[in-house]
């Protein structure tokens, strides 16, 4: 147990009455349910805002949302600090036990853009902003991965179960409080004849880290017995990609699911924030509405094209959205001939006047409507700025950066994190990150220094004995299941079958797809090896990640991967070890971000719109070694933070292909060799290893306020037409002072 944890406990471990005191502060009631983790003042004010007549909050739309409760739990840690297991209450009762003993992981996002939405709601939590977020509950989640060192890729379904998960509510009807409340999402046939999807209401709270306040999140569950077959089979697997109909219906589920929640549940917020345009639907509610109030029920026979077009750009005004890739396969465009099938013809009405792909006009481009209704577009990151407006020309004037960030208190581990909360130059850091920026004495603090190599060691043994025990596990279930083992290692005896924590580790973990590169360092395995056995600089190298199950050429570099690692070992006489890491998540993504001594991203510039691993890796002090591109050019502090490689090509709209044969694989490659070498000498040698610590420690000071998510959300407020408390507003001003996406320095 940590130190600081002893302190807090042994304060509150005699006063019982104290005990019983915090337990009644967790629980809370409302019409819709009861909820633990926060006090019912909280809830009150939570829902009030929420609710209020002014509108006066926001609605965050995305996909998918990832926030495992294995990686940040404050429900849980406070009933650790006090030391609470059970309770003679019997309700009160079985909340402990859930949140003590309860699985934790909720498979509902996919990756970079699911756990961005969930860091954000952490943080809007953490600052007291008046948020909602409506995303769907996928009852399959997104597909687990197994990895055969054959066959590549295996696809798992992942099931789970939202009635046993913490934090996790289905809300109750207040009219007849023993069934779920119900909404009805209309869909229509060919011949216009409705047809209800109907869904359940999920609410799972993400809690602040002092139990102050919350956002919830609104899960939409089409499970029920009145939704059609083909909608439950819509919503069983995130990015379900089966057909361009089941891909359609997903995203409409979605975005024509809002506003009946919203509905449902006394919603007000006159903003809606769009997390890519998976559901912009939601516009089409909000055009209906905007036109039922100028001409009543009859509305659609009523209104002219002008009026609908009048009424797009009035409901234009409450949407915010931000776009995240400039990658086709991020950009939703859908056959007019399929959508016939899922909407009514008034809504078909509306797509043909707003939404036609101007390409191809027997399309309907969801990425251009998401582009053309909003008040404001962000970009993720300076350089994706640029980057979305070469691609949306028309747009151009209203396309702003707000780069993206991450939830410092997820992000960071708790050997780090117990450093920070040791030294008074870091006192408060976990409240307002922006500390970090003030304190550079530490740079030159030899016990910081030391303190803080400790820190990483334990970071990096965490990580280095998760793996071994991988390859012995694997190894050993060769003899029992009908999947080999994906690592080479698992097939050697003794030293040779497992890594070493002091040995330097790379570390590379993302989706598996073309432009990102994951085979980039591997271009050359010759001189690769000859870099680490000529200088015996022994390395592991630690890949993880998934490819989506429709996407073959990135399952092909996952088999890539697997196939260079005997070759690799042999040719540096062992001295070089490449692992693959299956099921890439939260967990192992802070085990691997911690852990790492240095971050590798190697996407082809400029297709990395942002990237947030890197900057979870900066949080923790590991520098990055990274193509210039996404947050890279606003981290990389002229080299202060990590190192760069790879040609820096203008941004034109000439590089902004993801074509195979424009992947300039070679010039990128060549230039890692020469960084790689440099990187690998800093870490080496015992002089020059203090510049390496010194690079660390510049993460902390010049990354670790900037690309947090309280100042992104800080940024996102200013787009908001909300207003905040004075206090709220004086701590988000703080942050957003700090750094302005905007400017280019
Ligand atoms: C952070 C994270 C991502 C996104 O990482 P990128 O650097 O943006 O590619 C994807 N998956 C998991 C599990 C993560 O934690």
């Amino acid at each position: 147990m940590s130190k600081l944890t002893h302190e807090i406990i042994s304060t509150n471990s005699n006063h019982l009455a104290d005990e019983d005191f915090d337990l009644q502060q967790m629980i809370s009631s409302n019409q819709f349910g009861t909820f633990f983790g926060v006090s019912q003042k909280v809830l009150d004010t939570v829902w009030k805002n929420l609710t209020s007549p002014e509108g006066n909050s926001v609605t965050y739309i995305s996909m998918e949302i990832g926030a495992d409760l294995d990686v940040f739990h404050p429900v849980t840690n406070r009933l650790n600090q006090l030391k609470i297991t059970e309770h003679p209450d019997k309700q009160l009762h079985s909340f402990i036990q859930s949140f003590l003993n309860g699985p934790v992981k909720i498979p509902n996002y996919g990756g970079g853009l699911g756990i961005l939405a969930g860091d954000t709601l952490k943080s809007m939590a953490d600052c007291k902003i008046p948020a909602i977020a409506v995303s769907l509950l996928y009852h399959k989640g997104y597909f687990s991965q197994l990895v055969d060192s054959k066959i590549g890729q295996v696809v798992w379904s992942s099931d789970w179960q939202p009635e046993n998960t913490p934090g996790l509510y289905l809300l109750k009807n207040p009219k007849n409080p023993a069934e779920p409340i119900l909404i009805d999402v209309p869909f229509y046939d060919k011949n216009n004849v409705k047809c209800s999807a109907v869904a359940k209401i999920w609410i799972k709270m993400e809690i602040s880290e002092n139990l102050e306040f919350f956002i919830p999140q609104v899960l939409l569950d089409y499970q029920t017995p009145d939704s059609p077959d083909w909608i439950k089979d819509a919503s069983q697997h995130l990015y379900d990609s089966s057909s361009e109909k089941v891909k359609a219906t997903q995203r409409r589920l979605l975005g024509a699911g809002v506003a009946p929640a919203l509905k449902a549940l006394g919603i007000t917020s006159k903003t809606i924030h769009l997390n890519e345009q998976h559901g912009v639907a939601v516009v089409m509610a909000l055009i209906a509405d905007n036109l039922q109030a100028k001409y009543g029920a009859d509305y659609e026979r009523q209104c002219n094209d002008q009026d609908i077009i009048d009424a797009a750009r009035a409901v234009s005004e409450k949407i915010v959205f931000t776009i995240h890739t400039p990658v086709k396969a991020g950009h939703d465009r859908f056959a007019i001939e399929i959508y016939k099938d899922l909407v009514s013809s008034f809504c078909e009405r509306v797509l043909n006047l707003i939404a036609r792909d101007e390409e191809n006009p027997s399309f309907y481009n969801f990425t251009s409507l998401a582009m053309k209704i909003n008040r404001t577009t962000n970009s993720v990151s300076r350089i994706h700025k640029e980057v979305t407006r070469k691609q949306f020309p028309q747009y151009a004037d209203k396309i702003t950066a707000i780069t993206n960030g991450v939830h410092h208190l997820t992000w960071v581990s708790d050997a780090k994190a117990e450093l920070f909360d040791t030294f008074t130059e870091l006192a408060n850091w976990r409240e307002d990150p922006s500390v970090f920026a003030g304190a550079k004495v530490l740079l030159s603090n030899n016990k910081f220094r030391t303190y803080f190599q400790h820190a990483w060691a334990e970071d990096s043994k965490t990580l280095i004995d998760y793996v071994n025990r991988m390859l012995l596990t694997h190894r050993n279930q060769r003899l029992e299941t009908w999947i080999d083992p994906p690592n080479y290692l698992s097939y050697l005896d003794g030293e040779q079958s497992t890594l070493n924590p002091n040995h330097f580790t790379l570390g590379f973990a993302r989706r598996f797809s073309t432009y990102k590169r994951a085979d980039l360092i591997f271009e050359d395995i010759d001189r690769l090896a000859a870099i680490i056995t000529e200088n015996n600089w022994p390395v592991n190298f630690i890949y993880a990640g998934k490819a989506h199950p429709s996407d073959d050429p990135g399952k092909e570099l996952i088999k890539n991967i697997l196939a260079i690692q005997e070759e690799l070992f042999k040719k540096s006489n062992g001295l070089a070890r490449l692992v693959f890491i299956p099921g890439y998540d939260m967990l192992i993504a802070k085990m691997m971000v911690a852990g790492s001594h240095a971050w590798l991203n190697s996407p082809k510039r400029p297709l990395e719109a942002s990237g947030t691993s890197g900057m979870k890796a900066a949080m923790n002090g590991i520098p990055n070694l990274s193509i210039m591109d996404g947050w890279w050019e606003e981290g990389y502090h002229d080299g202060k933070t990590g190192w760069k490689f790879g040609y820096e090509n203008p941004i034109s709209t000439e590089y902004i292909n993801e074509q195979p044969s424009s992947l300039l694989y070679e010039e990128d490659s060549s230039s890692f060799y020469q960084v790689f070498t440099e990187v690998l000498a800093t870490f080496y040698d015992p002089i020059r290893h203090d510049q390496y610590l010194d690079k660390s420690i510049m993460n902390l000071i010049h990354n670790c306020p900037i690309f947090n998510t309280h100042r992104m959300v800080a940024e996102y407020v200013s787009r908001y037409n909300i207003s905040l408390p004075k206090a709220v507003q004086e701590k988000i001003n703080k942050f957003s002072k700090l750094y302005c996406s905007e400017q280019s320095d």
